[in-house]
C-alpha cells in the first residue's frame, strides 16, 4: 500500500515519460544527434523547415503573440549536417580573412557554432525567433513568458550556461511538448537537468 502511494505520488509529481520520448531528444556539445535520426519536415512560409509534429503549436504560438501586438519571425529552423558545416566554413573564412590562422579561426568559430551532428537545429525541433519589426526584445520577453504553453522552452537561459554548454540565447526555442515545457518552466530546469531527472524517475519506477 505504501509502495503504491509512492508510485502514484511520483507519477503525480513528475510528468509521465514514455521511454525514448521524441520530444526529449537531447543534442548538445557532449551528445550527438542519435545515429540514424530521421525527421519528417514541414515547410514554413519563409523557406524554413521544422519537424511536422511541432508545426501546429508553433503556428498557434505565433498567432497568440500577434493578437497581443508581438510579431515573431523565424530566422532559423531545421539545418542538416551540410548546412551546419556551411555555417562553420563561412565563419572560418571570415576569421581567416581577418588574419587568423585556419586553426585559430576554427577554434574561434566553434566557441559559438556547434559542429555537425551536435547542433540542436538538426533535430527539426529548434527554432530561432526574432521580431518581424526589429523589436527583438519584446518578442523574447513575450516568448519567455508564454512559450511553455505551446510546448517550447528557452533552451539556453542565462543562468544555465554551465548545464547547457551554450551562452544565453533568448532567441533559441526548443519544442518539448506542453507538459514537459510547463514543468521545466515552473521548476526552472534546463533540458539537461530535466532529462536527467525523468531518467532517474524512470529507473526508480522500474525497480
Ligand atoms: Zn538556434
Amino acid at each position: 500500500m505504501r509502495y503504491l502511494f509512492v508510485v502514484v505520488l511520483m507519477f503525480w509529481v513528475w510528468p509521465v515519460v514514455a521511454e525514448e520520448d521524441w520530444q526529449l531528444v537531447l543534442v548538445n556539445q557532449w551528445q550527438a544527434l542519435p545515429e540514424g535520426y530521421e525527421v519528417e519536415l514541414t515547410e514554413l512560409r519563409n523557406d524554413f523547415y521544422v519537424d511536422e509534429r511541432i508545426y501546429p503549436e508553433l503556428q498557434a504560438m505565433f498567432d497568440a503573440a500577434r493578437q497581443e501586438g508581438i510579431y515573431p519571425l523565424v530566422v532559423s529552423a531545421f539545418r542538416d549536417e551540410t548546412e551546419q558545416q556551411g555555417i562553420i566554413d563561412e565563419r572560418v573564412n571570415n576569421y581567416m580573412a581577418q588574419g587568423y590562422s585556419w586553426q585559430a579561426a576554427l577554434d574561434e568559430t566553434l566557441r559559438t557554432v556547434a559542429p555537425p551532428k551536435y547542433s540542436e537545429h538538426e533535430t527539426g525541433l529548434a527554432v530561432d525567433i526574432n521580431a518581424e519589426n526589429g523589436d527583438d526584445q519584446a518578442v523574447y520577453d513575450w516568448l519567455a513568458e508564454h512559450a511553455h504553453a505551446y510546448g517550447f522552452i528557452v533552451r539556453y537561459p542565462a543562468d544555465k550556461v554551465a548545464e547547457t554548454g551554450i551562452d544565453y540565447e533568448p532567441w533559441h526555442f526548443r519544442y518539448v511538448g506542453v507538459e514537459h515545457a510547463t514543468y521545466m518552466y515552473e521548476h526552472d530546469l534546463s533540458l539537461e537537468a530535466y532529462v536527467e531527472m525523468v531518467g532517474d524517475a524512470d529507473s526508480d519506477l522500474s525497480e
